[in-house]
């Protein structure tokens, strides 16, 4: 079930099982059919997909909760929880850090998308300021890795005569530190199978390049056979990431979530398109919330406050916008402050308890997050664009220009100019019940 789908399926599961007018058994394991049933069509594991429902059922137990209890927030948390065990596997990576010169080695399968993915990889960091290198130690690639690396402006190295590719790889890190790179990516050879000319190909280059990190790219299609082929490129090299590839079309795809996640490994990054900025960080919660159960943290943030919070105790930063027709710049500010003042943990302190028992932990930081995201793609908005009301005026081309200056993926600008159009949706319906109220005091 392709990533989309799966996801429509889970979160409607959650949503009749919510809308239900009494939570009983029956409510609940029909509701935890329909995941199971959707994620075994994602090929997940059966065992893992067994213990899910049998731990739910085990936190939930409906019999022990009395009248009082909400039922519904405790299932659809259960579930949340239980989802992300599946993918989580517990432990985080190595992150290289910014003008340290770090080496990073690529290994995969052919095909699975590793040139693609390992100048996605380059060009996401160089697009949040690093200086990333890539060279190319992998027999009849090296045309593919220049073509993209030249595209995306990124330095590269390989050679069209040397066949010794252990040597190109150990020449290209040699060169790349000495030009003060702080990541130099190396892209290695590939086979169709497992083969072990494919795993002693690795072992040179790693011996030659040292690398800090080794990153095993695989494609999603192979869904939980996934765990086998981590396994083994484990057992020859130590693999200490992994990035998933072709998310955006293959069925399988967190069925390769979880089999990685069993493995131990964490993923990083998932590929979601050809495109060298359809790429995005792998993070398990995030993921889970948007992705599989389609909470829209921010949208949810706001319409909170304005549901629970009376109006003139509401924080500045949405009320404000009231007075006046809102526009990007509006929110921009707004958002800077609240930024600023770090306050985003006051205006959740003032949620009653009920409204966020249900928001899995770390929701603050994620929150936070996605405004600092916000901002900077507001920043690198030109005044004119800030200024308009109607982000329907805002071009493709604009959109793209945008991102490339904010270093953010397309797809996340475009994310940001819908949620600032729910705002003004939302500020316009506030606007008329307002005005209808002060209608009413008059009258
Ligand atoms: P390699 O042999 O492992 O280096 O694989 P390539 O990088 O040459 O990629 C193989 C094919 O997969 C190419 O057509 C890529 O454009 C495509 N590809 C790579 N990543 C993705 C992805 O995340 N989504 C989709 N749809 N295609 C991808």
């Amino acid at each position: 079930m392709v990533l989309a789908q799966l996801g429509g399926s889970i979160s409607l599961a959650v949503e009749q099982m919510s809308n239900a007018t009494i939570i009983d058994d029956n409510v609940m394991n029909q509701c935890l059919n329909e995941i199971s049933r959707a994620l075994l069509q994602s090929d997940v594991n059966f065992k893992l997909v067994r213990d899910m429902e049998t731990n739910i059922k085990k936190i939930v137990n409906l019999h022990d909760l009395s009248g009082g209890h909400n039922k519904r927030r405790i299932i659809q948390k259960a579930i949340f929880t239980e989802l992300c065990r599946i993918l989580d596997p517990g432990k985080p990576s190595f992150t290289p850090k910014k003008g340290q010169a770090s080496v990073i080695m690529f290994v995969g399968l052919q095909g699975s998308g590793k040139t693609t993915t390992c100048a996605k990889y380059a060009y996401y960091h160089q697009m949040k300021g690093w200086k990333p290198a890539l060279v190319s130690s992998r027999a009849g690639a090296f045309d593919q890795l220049k073509q993209i690396a030249t595209k995306a402006k990124i330095p590269f190295y390989g050679s069209y005569t040397e066949s010794d590719l252990v040597r190109v790889a150990f020449e290209g890190v040699k060169r790349f530190k000495k030009e003060n790179c702080d990541l130099i990516i190396v892209d290695t050879g590939g086979h169709h199978n497992q083969e072990a000319s494919l795993f002693e190909e690795m072992h040179q280059v790693a011996e030659a390049t040292k690398p800090d990190l080794v990153i095993f790219v695989m494609d999603s299609s192979i869904g939980q056979a996934a765990f086998d082929q981590v396994q083994a490129f484990k057992q020859s090299v130590s693999v200490g990431a992994v990035i998933i590839t072709k998310m955006d079309g293959h069925a399988k795809g967190v069925g390769a979530l979880s089999a990685v996640a069993a493995t131990k490994s964490p993923v990083i990054f998932i590929g979601i398109g050809e495109d060298k900025d359809e790429f995005e960080v792998f993070d398990v919660k995030p993921f889970v919330g948007r992705r599989l159960l389609g909470m829209d943290y921010l949208s949810g943030f706001v319409d909170k406050i304005h549901e629970v919070v009376p109006m003139d105790q509401q924080p500045e930063v949405l009320q404000k916008p009231l007075q006046r027709n809102l526009t990007l710049r509006i929110v921009y500010e707004q958002f800077q402050k609240l930024l600023k003042r770090g306050s985003i943990g006051q205006v959740f302190s003032m949620l009653p308890r009920s409204c966020v028992e249900l928001v899995p932990e770390g929701l603050e930081k994620d929150i936070e997050a996605a405004i600092e995201s916000y901002v900077t793609m507001m920043g690198a908005m030109t005044n004119e664009e800030l200024d308009n009301s109607d982000p329907k005026l805002i071009t493709e081309s604009q959109i793209e220009r945008i991102a490339l200056a904010s270093g953010r993926p397309v797809t996340e600008v475009m994310g940001m100019l819908q949620h600032y159009k729910r705002l003004t949706e939302v500020k316009s319906k506030m606007k008329g019940e307002m005005s209808s109220l002060s209608q009413n005091v008059n009258a």
